[in-house]
């Protein structure tokens, strides 16, 4: 090698590692911030206020009032939001009221997602800077008594429209990532396709239609898919049940060949089991409202596509499915 290749060569090296510094000095490669769908699905209130080290990368802060919701916020927000829940971890939403100081939280949020259709009665009243009510438009069932029937989340169709509208939210309130969720959204929606279009599938050839749910939760998941629900408490899944429906309804699985009795995650499956003790080849299975999670769950990442194919697979166990 003569001098000039070796000057060349010289030059070659540098000029590369030169510009790598200069580029990593103003910053330009330093690491991203963790984003909030890796796993980090906080719900304590260290959790709502930003890090200073999440900055310049600004997320959307969005609180959504109980799990379904959170989801699906998580899943077209991605990793340009960060997303809490107010009704905690392992709680039944049904009966559950925010504290002075939970509101407060709330109002610091750009956005609140919520069902407003009578689960979360508390946030009908909170003055946000901007709300989704996620049953807007929905086509809800109505009770003798005038009160909406809450969990159309339960039907992936009405599902699809819910995060839809979480969408249009997500665009309101932060339209510089605009594209961004409205990819999300359709691949989200893609997976709600596939998923309803698999229940349609694999409820087709059933030997049963009618089965014991715990509480009323799944009137449009029935009304969608030609299944019949009998349940052991009305809309509260926390109301006290009645001896004569226990003895009603163990009638009424001895006479139909009724053998699984559904229960919930976050219910004492004690109630379901009573049933089940009563009937031949009796057994207790989760068909989950979804209206929350454990713990020990969360720490998994399961969501709301996860459990809607459990509920598929305990589903064709109590209805002897092919
Ligand atoms: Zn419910």
């Amino acid at each position: 090698m003569n001098k000039k290749e070796i000057a060349l060569v010289a030059i070659a090296i540098v000029i590369p590692l030169t510009v790598i510094w200069v580029v990593y000095s103003v910053g330009l490669l330093s690491p991203k911030p963790t984003s909030s769908e890796n796993g980090s699905q906080s719900n304590n209130s260290s959790s709502i206020i930003q890090s200073p080290s999440a900055s310049p990368y600004t997320t959307a802060k969005v609180v959504a009032s109980f799990f379904p919701l959170y989801d699906f916020a998580k899943h077209v927000g991605g990793n340009k939001v960060d997303v809490t829940t107010m009704v905690p971890v392992g709680v039944e939403p049904h009966d559950w009221e925010p504290t002075t100081q939970q509101i407060q939280r709330l109002l610091s949020a750009d956005l609140f997602v919520y069902n407003g259709a009578g689960i979360d009665k508390w946030a009908d009243k909170v003055e946000t800077k901007l709300k989704v009510n996620a049953s807007e438009g929905l086509p809800l069932l109505t009770d003798n008594h005038g009160n909406h029937d809450p969990h159309t989340w339960l039907d992936p169709v009405l599902a699809k429209r819910q995060v839809e509208l979480i969408r249009n939210g997500l665009i309101k309130a932060d339209p510089q990532n605009t594209d961004y969720y409205i990819q999300n959204a359709q691949s989200y929606i893609a997976q709600l396709d596939s998923l309803d279009a698999k229940i349609k599938s694999e409820l087709s050839n059933c030997t049963k239609t009618d089965f014991i749910a715990f509480h009323s939760a799944f009137s449009y998941f029935s009304n969608r898919y030609g299944l019949h629900q009998h349940t052991i408490l009305g809309e509260d899944p926390e109301g006290e049940i009645q001896p004569q429906t226990l003895e009603q309804l163990i009638n009424f699985a001895k006479q139909y060949g009724i053998h699984v009795i559904y229960s919930e995650e976050l219910i004492d499956p004690r109630n379901a089991q009573v049933i089940a003790d009563e009937i031949p080849n009796g057994k207790v299975l989760v068909l989950s409202p979804i209206e929350g999670v454990k713990a020990d769950e969360q720490q998994t990442g399961i969501g709301y596509l996860e459990k809607m194919q459990q509920n598929l697979e305990n589903l064709k166990q109590g209805l002897d499915c092919k």
